[in-house]
């Protein structure tokens, strides 16, 4: 028996309204959607790290940093392999090098032992930190930037294993000003809290210019390289000047950490940019946190941070919502993206820019 269009009518439009709504995440989604947290610190082995991410549906990249006078990169390497070897789905990381070294005639083949010996024991890419261009000294007293070609042999071998660099270089513009003119409050309390990286207190170290130029200048001389800024790629103020990079770098992506207010601000002035920014750049952002669990974390306090940072981001990003936080000087409204530029930002890019095997956590 054939049905009339009049009765199958009601029916399309349940479907076509069905669509509409699954082009979009809701806040309720949250626990349902895998994720990752592709910017994470594991400094300690604490099981509220392995249950809020069982709760809230995340997996971790945990990275490997060499900070002076915090724990030494040999016992982070130790504990993220030991938590991916127990969690393979819930936890990856990456490695790191020391400059320890540098001024002898084998770092590069030092360096290179260490990395081999680590990507046999799990490790998915290398971290470079800030202390390249901002801390360590040669035996000459010069600043060693991340483009100074005795690093060559080492990117080479990171390339030829096929493995990524994050890189953490510079920092955000607002470290060269003084606390006051500094646009949000958490730069403003993380550098009165750290004068040491203050450079606007050290007007003898290099320049803000100086770092973006020798890391620009490193992705010209290494365009193979899958390269992950981290922090916005230390161009948080302005994704005019993010996007410049982009468009010059194909292997070039970005992660979001401790920067999306930056967006936020951003946002005030020109909502849509920030938005289309994300659309444009889909494939190239990637989602983290910078959470740090240590020998001091508290668990209970570490969960309902961690909960409370990763739930208030995703109702940003999936959400139209009006929303306000302690670092922006007024409220913002939630970027509400497509639900698959969501499941690239939170997810997707970190697997594929990492290289990550097991996929869904
Ligand atoms: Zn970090």
């Amino acid at each position: 028996m054939k049905k009339s269009l009049g009765k199958l009518l009601p029916f399309a439009m349940i479907l076509l309204t069905n669509s509409c709504m699954q082009d979009h995440y809701v806040s309720g989604d949250y626990t349902r959607v895998a994720k990752i947290d592709a910017h994470f610190h594991y400094n300690a082995d604490l099981q509220a790290v392995e249950a809020v991410a069982k709760e809230d549906h995340f997996s971790y990249l945990c990275i490997n940093t060499d900070v002076p006078g915090e724990i030494d990169i040999f016992r982070q390497q130790a504990l993220a392999a030991a938590f991916h070897k127990r969690q393979p789905g819930m936890a990856n990381y990456l490695t790191t090098f020391s400059m320890d070294g540098w001024d002898s005639a084998n770092w590069a083949e030092k360096t290179i032992q260490k990395l081999k010996a680590d990507f046999a024991n799990g490790a998915v890419g290398v971290k470079i930190w800030k202390n390249v261009g901002m801390v360590f000294q040669d035996k000459s007293g010069k600043f060693v930037f991340v483009d100074d070609p005795r690093f060559d042999p080492v990117i080479d071998f990171i390339m030829q294993q096929g493995k990524p660099i994050l890189g953490h270089l510079g920092e955000p513009k607002n470290c060269w000003l003084p606390l006051d003119k500094m646009t949000v409050n958490n730069d403003r309390s993380y550098y009165s809290r750290h004068p040491e990286y203050h450079m606007y207190l050290h007007p003898e170290y290099p320049s803000y210019e100086a770092q973006i130029r020798a890391r620009d200048h490193f992705l010209e001389r290494h365009p193979q390289l899958r390269f992950i800024g981290a922090h916005l790629g230390s161009l948080e103020w302005s994704v005019d000047e993010l996007a410049l990079r982009l468009d010059k770098f194909p292997n070039f992506a970005v992660d979001l950490t401790s920067r999306i207010c930056h967006l936020q601000l951003q946002s005030l002035t020109d909502y849509e940019k920030i938005r289309q920014f994300f659309i444009k750049y889909q494939d190239r952002i990637l989602y983290g946190t910078d959470r740090e669990v240590d020998a001091k974390s508290q668990p209970d306090q570490f969960r309902e941070i961690t909960h409370k940072t990763w739930f208030t981001d995703w109702k940003y990003f999936v959400t139209d919502e009006i929303m306000t936080n302690a670092n922006v000087p007024g409220p913002f409204k939630g970027l509400k993206l497509p639900r698959s530029v969501v499941n690239k930002i939170f997810h997707d890019n970190a697997v594929k820019w990492y290289g990550l095997q097991e996929g869904k956590p």
